[in-house]
């Protein structure tokens, strides 16, 4: 059995006590974290602290040199990580070696790069010279979920640090093994002290110390809105500077003038990527009537031929959803969408595994049919492998059922129509709006969401903004 530790002031801590870990795949436990509370976090807090001081003077390219380090050391162990993050979480091996952990080291490599020209500005009079500092905050607290673990652990991580700040950081209790396997690589790249600690345990205990700690000025956090509406109650009071990234109910809107093969084979992918648990999967797929014949009979062929079962597989397309309780969630909306009066064209249940796969946690890719924009199916976040199809007859009726839920995350288009796509792009309540693709990400740009699915924005200068804190100095000549 695995046992994980903490890494707080750069050694690798254990614990007396322990949560369980599970591998979704079969449905059983196979490694141990640290199940830490206010005491450690307290510790995690006081090296972070005591590192600033040196870390916060560092020259943005020494900095640097240590994050393109790991970067380094993460490309390096990647075959080790792929397994992990799968191990862990149930996604396709494949997507581990092609998404997660190449994302993890572009995080590190990305941000290791931008401090070094993320320039102050400066603003000049006759008689006054204006430049603006941007300076490093202190320790800040990053909190991430289950879905993508390294790839976003990383993606908070990284730009905290180059920017200069000490992090105190907690991962998903759920899948916390390539967190533990990244605290390892910073042993080895040896990262000073307590510049970076990674804290294991529970939301409600560690994740709710660190929100609550005076001394962690900011919150960086990823995960479910009601989670963030948590964090925002306990920190507005102590007026800490927040970043949330929260759920999304995306919509996918789709033209009778798109490139159809391109579209059918980009929306399967963005309603099933990674079991439908992504926050920007489009999960309320709008079409327009006069090609919703044919998109419901080729979009069902298609998720029928995916393949679902063991992660490990190069055929598997569609591995585990992350936990049991999960399963239970997801599975309940197939009885809520039927007593909405919706109807299941395809999947529609759990799917058996085999061989060790037997007892693992797997459903069916899902489409259903026949429900209203305003029902309980087409409102929650379910996040799981499922999506509506609802056929449209105006774009004034595509955009508004597009925008009727409480979230605005993400947003995708299809259609061959420049002015149509630049109208749906102003007027889509999304933080983020794909025409014609799907989660094409280029890591300068603002990421994050609109209403319930966020305050603020990651990526890019962004980050490195939310990162520091400005200071104005203004010189008399
Ligand atoms: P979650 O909110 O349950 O947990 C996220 C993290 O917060 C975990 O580390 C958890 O331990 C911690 N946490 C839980 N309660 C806490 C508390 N009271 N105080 C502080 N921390 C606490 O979310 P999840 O189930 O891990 O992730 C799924 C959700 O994340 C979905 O809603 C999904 O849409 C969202 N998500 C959003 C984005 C985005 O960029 N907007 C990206 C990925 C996932």
């Amino acid at each position: 059995m695995k046992i994980l530790t903490n890494y707080i002031d750069g050694e690798l801590l254990p614990t007396d006590n322990h949560l369980d870990v599970f591998n979704p795949a079969e449905g059983t436990v196979y490694a141990k974290a640290p199940r830490s509370g206010e005491h450690e976090v307290n510790c995690a807090v006081e090296a972070a602290t005591r590192a600033f001081v040196k870390w916060s003077r560092l020259s943005a390219s020494e900095r640097g040199e240590y994050l393109l380090r790991i970067a380094q050391k993460i490309e390096e162990h990647s075959e080790a990580l792929a397994m992990a993050e799968t191990t862990d979480n149930g996604k396709p091996l494949w997507l581990s070696k092609a998404v997660d952990i190449p994302r993890a080291a572009a995080n590190f490599r990305f941000f290791a790069t931008a401090i070094q020209h993320f320039a102050s500005e400066s603003h000049s009079s006759e008689t006054v010279t204006n430049y603006t500092l941007r300076r490093p905050i202190g320790v800040v607290g990053c909190i991430s979920p289950w879905n993508l673990p390294l790839y976003l652990f990383t993606w908070k991580i990284a730009p905290a640090l180059a920017a200069g700040n000490c992090v105190v950081a907690k991962p998903s209790e759920i899948t916390p093994v390539t967190a533990f396997m990244l605290s390892e690589i910073c042993c080895e790249v040896g990262l000073p002290k307590g510049v970076l600690n990674i804290v294991h345990g529970y939301g409600g205990e560690v994740g709710a110390c660190m929100t609550a700690h005076p001394k962690i000025p900011v919150i960086s956090f990823t995960g479910g809105t009601k989670t963030g509406a948590q964090i925002a109650q306990t920190a507005a009071p102590l007026f800490k500077k927040i970043s949330l990234e929260l759920g999304g109910k995306n919509p996918n809107v789709i033209f009778g003038d798109c490139n159809f093969e391109r579209m059918i084979n980009e929306t399967v992918r963005s309603s099933f990527a990674n079991q439908g648990q992504i926050c920007l999967c489009g999960s309320r797929i709008f079409v327009e009537e006069s090609i919703y014949d044919k998109f419901l009979e080729h979009f069902i062929a298609k998720t029928r031929q995916l393949k679902i079962g063991d992660p490990l597989k190069p055929e598997t397309k569609q591995g585990a959803v992350v936990s049991h309780e999960h399963m239970q969630k997801v599975l309940s909306y197939f009885d809520i969408a039927k007593e909405e009066g919706g109807k299941i064209v395809c999947g529609g249940k759990a799917f058996q595994g085999e061989g060790r796969c037997e007892g693992g946690w797997f459903i069916e890719p899902t489409i259903i049919t026949d429900l209203g924009p305003h029902c309980r199916t087409n409102q929650q976040e379910i996040f799981g492998p499922v999506v509506t199809v609802t056929p449209f007859t105006s774009d004034e009726e595509a955009l508004t059922w597009a925008n009727c839920t409480p979230y605005g995350l993400s947003a995708t288009v299809w259609t061959e129509n420049l002015t149509r796509a630049h109208r749906f792009a102003r007027d889509l309540q999304a933080g983020i709006v794909w025409i014609n693709c799907w989660l094409v990400r280029d890591l300068r740009t603002p990421f994050g969401g609109v209403k319930q699915s966020g305050v603020g924005r990651e990526g890019g200068w962004e980050a490195l903004r939310f990162f520091t804190q400005t200071k104005n100095v203004s010189i008399y000549q």
